[in-house]
């Protein structure tokens, strides 16, 4: 189930886009109250913007965007609303999308070949690990993805490992969709009673929330530890609300595959101009085939690289490498350019490590500052000396690292009703 368009050429693919990109812009000046206004506050003419090149005359669109303006964005009646989801915004306040019956279709469509890419197929039964409602629009897709496939799916929802495995056992799932830390709560719970994980029907796991992978797509150390325990594949998949799309791995594992149908791909550096290729910028989308709410260049925050050239499996479409880390937290940190999920990785590398919170902050003279907090039952100096000198081989800096009981360090990172561990607290 490869969609023709992602096995043709690069240069066809673009054109393709072109078409849609046209189709998007009449559209768009006929409907969209926001961006009728943009064209008319920048004299956009909708024959001005023929190629994807031509994108760059058009203002990019922020969060703060999405949320000062929200109503603006949408382009149906409001009765034309199926489907009701939030997303948190720049200031904490949701924001809020809503989905058409027909944008709805083009979610399952999404989700179906995106399964598929991963070498999910009718035959499979998915057990999903997250939440499908309070809004969210990931449970969702899945399952409007795997019916459209022909898949099975059983909603066990997300935690409680006991319910998971009893899931596992009676129902047989061959896939699970789940966050990679969970899994490794469902590998202790398995050790804790006695469950040979490996006689399960599981094969492989769709993973979302965390990188798995180095950005040579080698294993990472959260990925190793799973893969050490428990022998199945996992396959990432990067998606958001507002792309309504997903990128997902095929069995070669080189990045997410872009979908051409669903949605433009640019890459940007701060000033809004597009990187080199194989450089790091940040993800500026534009939907396709999206009616409610369509967007035109969003700037997603997220910086990632983008791979050309074709894979093994056919396709040549361009992937994007693992997420680098959010604009945003970008860290200056002794002339270096560094991303906390980079500092996740390295503290996930020692097994002595049993929890750890990175705070940033800006010193006197306005420079970033990194402390890393971390929580060990084995303090000693030979720790000390290993974890410093693998941080200086991989970041070529090294931060303030303060060693914590294990217990104030999960107060650090429980302050409140968060139902998730904070690793990143940025006090600039
Ligand atoms: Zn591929």
């Amino acid at each position: 189930m490869i969609p023709e368009i992602e096995l043709k050429s690069p240069q066809e693919i673009k054109q393709f886009q072109e078409e849609k990109l046209q189709e998007l812009m009449g559209y768009l000046s006929e409907n969209s109250p926001y961006y009728k206004k943009v064209f008319s506050e920048n004299k956009i003419a909708i024959s001005d913007i023929k190629s994807l090149e031509d994108l760059e005359k058009i203002p990019v669109t922020t969060k703060d965007d999405l949320y000062k303006f929200n109503d603006d964005f949408l382009c149906v009646e409001p009765s034309e609303i199926i489907d009701y989801v939030t997303t948190s915004g720049t200031t904490g306040n949701p924001v809020f999308f809503g989905l058409s019956d027909k944008d709805l279709d083009r979610l399952a469509y999404n989700e179906a070949i995106s399964f598929a890419c991963s070498k999910i197929s009718k035959n499979d039964t998915i057990q999903l690990m997250t939440t499908i409602d309070r809004r969210f629009l990931a449970g969702l897709a899945y399952f409007l993805g795997a019916r459209k496939l022909g898949a099975g799916i059983i909603r066990v929802g997300a935690g409680i490992p006991e319910l998971q495995w009893d899931s596992i056992f009676k129902f047989n799932p061959t896939y699970l969709i789940a966050v990679p830390s969970f899994l490794l709560k469902l590998i202790e719970y398995a050790e804790i009673n006695d469950i040979d994980i490996n006689t399960c029907s599981v094969k492989g796991v769709i993973c979302i929330g965390e990188p798995l992978k180095e950005q040579d797509f080698s294993d990472n150390s959260l990925s190793k530890k799973i893969k050490s325990k428990w022998n199945i594949e996992l396959y990432s998949t990067y998606a958001s609300t507002e792309m309504s799309t997903a990128f997902a791995e095929c069995e070669f594992q080189q990045g997410g595959h872009h979908h051409p149908e669903l949605i433009i791909v640019e890459i940007l550096d701060d000033q809004n101009k597009p990187v080199k290729d194989g450089e790091d910028g940040e993800l500026v989308i534009t939907t396709l085939g999206v009616e409610a709410m369509p967007l035109l260049r969003f700037k997603t925050g997220d910086v990632v690289r983008a791979h050309h050239g074709a894979c093994k499996c056919g396709r040549n479409s361009l992937r994007l490498g693992p997420v680098i880390g959010r604009k945003k937290h970008m860290i200056k940190y002794k002339g270096t350019t560094i991303y906390p999920p980079a500092m996740y990785n390295l503290m996930n590398d020692f097994s002595e490590i049993e929890n750890y919170i990175i705070e940033i902050d800006k010193n006197e003279i306005g420079l970033d500052n990194i402390t890393i907090k971390l929580g060990t039952k084995a303090a000693s100096e030979d720790l000390m000396k290993r974890l410093k000198d693998h941080i200086r081989a991989k970041l070529r800096v090294l931060p303030t690292i303060v060693i914590l009981s294990i217990d104030d360090v999960h107060k650090l990172q429980f302050p409140g009703i968060n139902r998730k561990p904070i690793l990143f607290v940025d006090k600039r």
